[in-house]
């Protein structure tokens, strides 16, 4: 990855979206996947000072063969107290007297912490919000990220693929979370994405129904949602199956969703706005009469991070652009009855989207 060139583009972004140049001499980077995404580090401690589309990467004792390894084509400092407050010191050495930083990222301690770092007279003035706009990078993924995140796609499907094998009433979530977990290791995972969703029965109706003792049921909804880290990016897919003979509704409600999830892939494509790409899922929901269990938006951006921008949501009208990866995730949740949702991860290509994820989606009875 050319991370030389990620910084001098992140050093561009700060003139923003078309209007006047921010008065700042320097970025403050201290959000670690902003970090790794700059500089390759992945170390748990550092931060970036970006002046003139160069970075320094500030880190501790504990990495400093790591950080040389990583960060090829970065400066490294080795600091012996906190490494933000080092950079302080040295953005102060260098004669920066306006340097941006997260306001989304940072904490009011910190700034406060920052602040004192410097001269009482440049102290106003020196910190200046610059909103996350290497998050903003971040959402076009490069092809190098892309060739990552096809591969972490690919190993998440696996497990699934391999579930559909053993998941049978009477185990218990935890049970089928853990067989799932064991193969992504055995796969090559660095870790799972987040905690590993099993939810059955009536637990099927939490859209975060983190796996429990629960028993899967002799008939029943059984939603999946998991996801790989691999080389430090993120996959995340849901697959619902159903045990046992399924009830006339709860068809119609799987089928429902099915549909909402394909018509949001198919709205998929470059210079689309993310509202009409939720529009399109929660529509068919809406002819149904389901709309008003689908609770949540119908997808989010995904990479270094489980959830990154885009967010697809209604009424937003942020752009797709190409190179994008976003999860299309309608669900529906029917309090006390069940529930289901399907997530595939969608690569934004230059005439439309693909399907990352392709393991089967119709009515999976087991
Ligand atoms: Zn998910
Ligand atoms: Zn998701």
């Amino acid at each position: 990855m050319d991370f030389r060139a990620r910084q001098r583009r992140v050093w561009k972004r700060r003139i923003g979206a078309g209007t006047a140049e921010l008065p700042v001499e320097a970025l403050l980077i201290t959000h670690l996947p902003d970090v790794r995404y700059l500089s390759g580090f992945t170390g748990s401690s550092g931060v970036l000072v970006v002046i003139d589309g160069k970075a320094t990467l500030y880190t501790d004792g504990r990495y400093t063969v790591q950080a040389k390894a990583e960060a090829v084509g970065t400066k490294v400092v080795i600091v012996t107290k906190s490494a933000v407050l080092t950079a302080c010191e040295a953005l102060v050495t260098a004669g920066v007297t306006r340097c941006g930083f997260d306001a989304v990222q940072t904490t009011v301690a910190s700034l406060e912490a920052m602040q004192k770092e410097v001269p009482a007279k440049l102290r106003k003035k020196m910190f200046e919000p610059v909103g996350s706009i290497v998050a903003r990078l971040r959402e076009v993924k490069d092809e190098d990220e892309i060739e990552i995140v096809r591969r972490a796609a690919l190993v998440g499907c696996g497990l699934f693929d391999k579930a559909l094998g053993y998941i049978r009433a009477g185990m218990t979530e935890v049970a089928v979370a853990a067989e799932m977990e064991h193969a992504a290791r055995l796969a090559g995972a660095e870790r799972m994405s987040f905690d590993t969703i099993v939810a059955s029965g009536e637990r099927s109706a939490l859209p975060h129904g983190h796996a429990s003792l629960a028993k899967l049921p002799k008939r029943g909804f059984c939603t999946l949602d998991f996801g790989v880290v691999i080389d430090g990016y993120c996959s995340d897919m849901t697959r619902t199956v159903h045990i046992g003979r399924a009830l006339e509704d709860e068809l119609r409600v799987y089928d429902s969703v099915l549909e909402a999830q394909e018509a949001a892939v198919a709205a998929i494509r470059p210079r689309v706005s993310v509202g009409e790409v939720d529009e399109a899922a929660r529509s068919v929901l809406r002819r149904a009469g389901l709309d008003q269990y689908f609770t949540h938006s119908t997808g989010h951006g995904v990479g270094l991070e489980i959830h990154e921008q885009p967010r697809l949501a209604a009424n937003q009208r942020q752009l797709l652009e190409r190179g994008m990866v976003v999860t299309i995730e309608p669900g529906v949740y029917i309090p006390g009855r069940f529930g289901v949702r399907i997530e595939d991860m969608v690569l934004v290509t230059a005439t439309g989207g693909e399907v990352l994820t392709p393991s089967v989606k119709a009515w999976t009875q087991l």
